[in-house]
C-alpha cells in the first residue's frame, strides 16, 4: 500500500495509507456507495493530500464527497479534519458528541497535544490545527445512522480507549470502522493470515472496564470483518476479541502489581513500559512473530500504552483517597 494509491478492500471500501511517520502506521478510509462518498479516519494535515490523490484517482471531485468522519479526535484520525474540511466544501462532519467542541475550537487540543511532544516536532508531526465551522458539524449519538447510497452507517458509542470515541457499523461490508477500540494489528506481524493483535491504552482516558465493554458491543452486532485505523482490514473479528479483552486484563493486573512497591510516577513508567514490553513480546514470539521485527514494530506503542496505564493508575490513586 503506497501513499497516495487507494485499495479497494471490499464492496466499495478503500484503504488510503495516512502517510503518518511510515506506510502501514494509520489508516483512512474511503467509502463510496451510489453516489455518496464518506472519509472515515483523516490522518494528520500531512495526510490531505494523498486523500485528494486518491479521490481524483477514483474519479471523485471534492464537491461530491458527503461527509468526513473521525472515530475520536486523537490527532491520528482527526488531526486532518480541518484542512479537509476545506479542500471538501459540502462535506459535513460527523463527530463524537463529546469530540465536537476541540474541532470547533482546537486551541486546547493542541495545546494539550503540544505538551506531550513539544513544539517542533507537534508541528513537524501534525501541523496547526484548523478549527472547523459549527454550522459544518454534525453530532452522532449512540444508534444514530446515516444513509450512503442507500445503505446505512450506524455510529455507536464505544468509550474506554476514549470517552470521545465511536465506532462505524457498516452494513453493506457487515464491517465496523473501529478507530482504537478493537486494538491495533500491523501488517507486518501478520503471520499465515493470522494478525497479531494488541489493545491500546493511549493517555489520558483509557478506561478497561468500559474498553472490555465496547469491544462486547461490538461483537454482539456480529461482525465480519474490522476496518483498524492500524492498520487495515481484520476478519474472524469473534476470534480476536478474546484476545483482546484477555490482554486488557492482564495489563490491569500488571500495573496493580507494579503499584504495590512504586512510590513515584517516573519509576512507575518505567517499569509498566519494560514489563508491557516484556509481556507483549513473549505473546508475539508465541504467534510466531520475529523478536526483533515485533520489538521494532511495537515499541513505539508500548510506550504510549504505558503512559497511559500511568494515567489510568494517578486516576485510580486520586479516587482513592
Ligand atoms: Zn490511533
Amino acid at each position: 500500500m503506497d501513499k497516495g494509491m487507494a485499495t479497494e478492500l471490499v464492496d466499495g471500501v478503500f484503504l488510503i495509507d495516512s502517510g503518518m511517520v511510515r506506510i502501514g502506521l494509520a489508516a483512512c478510509y474511503l467509502v463510496r456507495r451510489g453516489d455518496l462518498t464518506a472519509i472515515i479516519e483523516t490522518g494528520t494535515r500531512h495526510s490531505v493530500p494523498a486523500i485528494m490523490s486518491v479521490l481524483s484517482q477514483l474519479e471523485i471531485r471534492a464537491e461530491q464527497v458527503d461527509y468526513v468522519i473521525a472515530t475520536h479526535v486523537h490527532l491520528d484520525h482527526a488531526g486532518g479534519v480541518g484542512l479537509l474540511m476545506q479542500e471538501l466544501p459540502d462535506a459535513q462532519l460527523i463527530i463524537h458528541p463529546k469530540g465536537a467542541r476541540h474541532m470547533i475550537d482546537p486551541t486546547k487540543l493542541q495545546a494539550g497535544t503540544t505538551a506531550v511532544y513539544g513544539e517542533a516536532a507537534f508541528q513537524e508531526m501534525y501541523g496547526d490545527l484548523i478549527p472547523v465551522d459549527e454550522s459544518r458539524i454534525r453530532i452522532a449519538e449512540d444508534g444514530d445512522e446515516i444513509l450512503l447510497g442507500g445503505k446505512p452507517l450506524k455510529f455507536l458509542d464505544t468509550p474506554g480507549h476514549a470517552n470521545h470515541h465511536f465506532c462505524v457499523w457498516d452494513e453493506v461490508s457487515r464491517g465496523f470502522f473501529t478507530g482504537d477500540t478493537f486494538g491495533i494489528a500491523y501488517r507486518e506481524l501478520v503471520l499465515e493470515g493470522q494478525p497479531f493483535i494488541f489493545p491500546t491504552t493511549t493517555p489520558v482516558q483509557f478506561d478497561p472496564e468500559a474498553l472490555k465493554a465496547s469491544i462486547g458491543k461490538l461483537i454482539s452486532m456480529k461482525p465480519e470483518r474490522m476496518f483498524l485505523t492500524h492498520y487495515g482490514m481484520v476478519e474472524k473479528p469473534e476470534q480476536l476479541a478474546p484476545q483482546l479483552l484477555e490482554q486488557i486484563d492482564d495489563y490491569v493486573a500488571l500495573v496493580m502489581e507494579i503499584e504495590k512497591d512504586m512510590s513515584d510516577a517516573e519509576g512507575l513508567f518505567e517499569s509498566i513500559q519494560t514489563r508491557l514490553t516484556e509481556y507483549t513480546l513473549e505473546r508475539a514470539i508465541a504467534h510466531g512473530c520475529e523478536r526483533e521485527l515485533a520489538a521494532e514494530t511495537i515499541a513505539f506503542d508500548m510506550g504510549l500504552n504505558a503512559q497511559g496505564l500511568v494515567v489510568w493508575s494517578q486516576r485510580r490513586s486520586a479516587a482513592n483517597q
